[in-house]
């Protein structure tokens, strides 16, 4: 219906693909929230989970989005998998297409996995569940629904503050801003930046506080140490938290009605101080909830289980 074969990323999604994602998975919201949380949407579908690199979040999202709407869900890890063992890449996607799942969801440490993947395995919908630092779109699905949810996502200013050079999430965002109508700000010191940032066409600064008034939402992204390769980004732990560090002052500087959001793992007192990740502003635990609906719909679509079954 919407011509989704794959989700490598928001570059190339349309616009009303997003919407049409985001309005399914806001009608699948529901169906967590019932004493019987289970759909037979996806009966006789099989999706595998095919993980990488570590996560809690967005595998087990997967997990329960594939189950709660009766689809068989596989889950494979990489200290489990057979490329422990000297297998490739390639040969692991093609052993798994050749049981004839309907969607493999991947996360890899290499930028562009699923889209290379995807030119062997024909028969096999791909979805990008965190490719290095290049792209998350299932998160930013997740983080448009809260706010959605929450009011609405257009014309707000969305301020991202951390580690955006490691960050696929904030590059996500930033082109899904140019696409639904929404701004990007940055906040994070030089070292963290990604080289060529104007590129983006956002505001950045090096300096919180100054990008504090004017914010909708506060995104505060975890400094993602298993990728820094400089080992100076920052002077210490205290130091960036004072800098870049999300505390109550700051919360009472953007001023009522701004809201706090992190795409987890949080490092508490690192970049986000402990009593504002549990404040009446956060809407960490909401992007969870949301992020099991938003997947729920891209399952769906990729199984073409949305036209009725016909794919
Ligand atoms: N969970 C997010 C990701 O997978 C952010 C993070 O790991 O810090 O990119």
């Amino acid at each position: 219906m919407m011509g989704l074969r794959h989700l490598f990323g928001i570059a190339g999604l349309e616009k009303e693909q997003m919407e049409y994602l985001l309005n399914l998975g806001e009608s699948f919201v529901d169906v967590s929230r019932r004493p019987i949380r289970k759909a037979p949407t996806l009966r006789g579908k099989t999706v595998i989970n095919l993980f990488f690199e570590n996560s809690t979040r967005t595998r087990t999202s997967f997990e329960i989005a594939g189950k709660r709407l009766s689809a068989d869900v596989i889950n494979i890890s990489a200290s489990t998998s057979a490329t422990k063992k000297g297998e490739s890449l390639l040969d692991t996607g093609q052993t798994l297409a050749a049981m004839q799942p309907h969607v493999l969801v991947i996360r890899h440490s290499v930028a562009g996995t699923c889209e290379f993947l995807s030119e062997y395995l024909t028969n096999t919908a791909i979805v990008n569940a965190g490719d290095g630092a290049h792209e998350h779109p299932t998160q930013v699905l997740t983080d448009l629904l809260t706010l959605k949810m929450a009011g609405g996502y257009e014309g707000k200013v969305v301020t991202m503050v951390g580690d955006i050079s490691h960050s696929r999430v904030a590059r996500s965002h930033l082109l899904a801003a140019k696409l639904m109508g929404y701004q990007v700000r940055l906040v994070a010191p030089k070292t963290l930046l990604p080289s060529q940032v104007e590129r983006y066409g956002c505001e950045v600064t090096h300096d919180f506080d100054e990008a504090i008034p004017g914010s909708d939402v506060l995104y505060m992204l975890r400094v993602q140490s298993e990728r820094l390769t400089d080992s100076c980004a920052f002077p210490s732990i205290r130091e960036y938290h004072e800098a870049y560090g999300l505390n109550r002052k700051r919360l009472a500087a953007a001023g009522e009605g701004c809201l706090v959001m992190h795409p987890g793992p949080m490092n508490r007192g690192v970049e986000i101080a402990t009593d504002v990740a549990d404040s009446a502003s956060s809407r960490i635990l909401n992007q969870v909830e949301n992020g099991v609906a938003v997947r729920m719909a891209v399952l769906t679509a990729l199984c073409g289980a949305d036209t009725g079954g016909e794919e």
